[in-house]
């Protein structure tokens, strides 16, 4: 199961979010302040993963949030 680990920019917080389903992206938020404002955690283990390959392709993640205005995620794919 895929899981991404992010970190709030309006308190720091660090948090992970395990996707079951595609459509829980758009429920992305700080367990600490609901901020919908955060940026994806990229750890060591997945540039390892990544280090032999040429390209870096990407997947592209659109959060929208009511009441506030969309966020679009640029996440490295693993190929
Ligand atoms: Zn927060």
């Amino acid at each position: 199961m895929p899981i991404f680990e992010f970190r709030c920019l309006q308190c720091g917080q660090i948090f992970e979010k395990l996707f079951l389903k595609p459509d829980e992206k758009a429920d992305i938020q700080c367990p600490q302040c609901n901020s919908p404002s955060f940026e994806r955690v990229i750890s060591r283990t997945n540039y390892v993963m990544g280090a032999g390959k040429n390209k870096k392709p990407k997947l592209t993640t659109r959060s929208c949030a009511p009441g506030s205005s969309c966020l679009t995620l640029d996440i490295p794919g693993p190929d």
